[in-house]
């Protein structure tokens, strides 16, 4: 499956196309993961950004599969339109009801996988909260978007009972608990609006900020994490400069998680969907906080 790449690692004619879009597409750090990892294993694809705004997503798809790339990631704001998009969807797909990563077969045919949640799982475990710490807990994520879909469905297949959607936008909080409640039938799923009186902190072994506050330094007012229990785990997944949740958490004594570990897991998940490689994953982690680091110089 994987191209081996000229000396060098020049494009030639074999060269195949990878890539992202989003609107926006500037901040992402995937084409630097992406082709740090291929340079590194010698494959002969380059992963490229692409501003693909809403009403061009169709056009957009098409053309990636008209012109024989291997596949692409998808991040704000399409990982939901995509769906009707595809010939088939992976069952991670289906449970969080959106896509992240596109494998283009060589007929041109479209599958749509979704390695937000098992990224997410893997950076959990990779910090010491593995399966066994979810299995019967509560849970609480804030958001209802692309990510806190893949999210929650993520925190559910792994065993967690109770999960408190709490979102600015309470209608999408129940739209999504309506989406998943069919694939979990035996899980509490409770919505909440942003609001700090109805947030159950106190109950929490997890704290998952999935909404796009954080960013810019953007306070989560409502989400105090002195509430939560001595034991909690916080993970906003949220990349970039640290955020004020994360910093709070952090603060307070809790273990504390940012983005970043998330992103290349699910880098690594669609790395070797496309290749069949693994991604050299300590690599690209050293490579990216440096870049990040730089970036907050700047
Ligand atoms: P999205 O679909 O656009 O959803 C955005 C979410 O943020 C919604 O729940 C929205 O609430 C909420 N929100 C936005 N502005 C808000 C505000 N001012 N106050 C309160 N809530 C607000 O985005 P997404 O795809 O879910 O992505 C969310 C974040 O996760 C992004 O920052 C993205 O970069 C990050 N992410 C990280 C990884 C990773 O690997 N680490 C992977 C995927 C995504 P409403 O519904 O009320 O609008």
């Amino acid at each position: 499956m994987a191209h081996p790449s000229p000396p060098a690692w020049e494009i030639d004619g074999a060269t195949r196309l990878l890539g992202v879009i989003g609107d926006p597409i500037g901040h992402s750090l995937s084409p630097a993961m992406h082709n740090l990892a291929l340079r590194h294993l010698g494959l002969n694809y380059r992963y490229l950004p692409f501003h693909v705004r809403p009403e061009h997503l169709i056009a957009a798809v098409q053309g990636f599969a008209a012109q024989g790339a291997r596949g692409f990631n998808a991040t704000v704001p399409h990982k939901e339109g995509l769906i009707p998009l595809m010939a088939d969807l992976s069952p991670e797909a289906q449970r969080a009801g959106a896509v992240n990563t596109v494998v283009i077969d060589d007929e041109g045919r479209l599958h749509g996988h979704n390695t937000d949640g098992y990224g997410f799982l893997s950076d959990l475990a990779a910090h010491g909260v593995g399966p066994g710490e979810l299995e019967g807990k509560t849970a609480l994520a804030v958001g209802a978007g692309g990510a806190c879909r893949a999210v929650a469905a993520a925190l559910l297949q792994a065993g967690v009972t109770r999960l408190i959607l709490a979102n600015r936008t309470l209608a999408r909080a129940e739209r999504l608990a309506e989406a998943l409640a069919p694939h979990f039938p035996d899980a509490l799923l409770e919505v909440a609006p942003l609001e700090a009186d109805h947030l159950p902190l106190e109950e929490c072994r997890l704290l998952v900020n999935a909404t796009t506050l954080g960013l810019h330094g953007e306070a989560l007012h409502e989400v105090d994490p002195a509430r939560l229990p001595p034991h909690a785990v916080v993970h906003d997944i949220v990349y970039g400069p640290p955020t004020p949740l994360w910093l709070a958490a952090r603060q307070r004594g809790l273990v504390a998680i940012d983005g970043l570990g998330m992103l290349i897991h699910q880098g690594a998940a669609a790395f070797k969907l496309w290749t069949g490689l693994e991604m050299p994953v300590p690599l690209v982690e050293s490579h990216l906080r440096q870049l990040t680091a730089q970036r907050m110089k700047m």
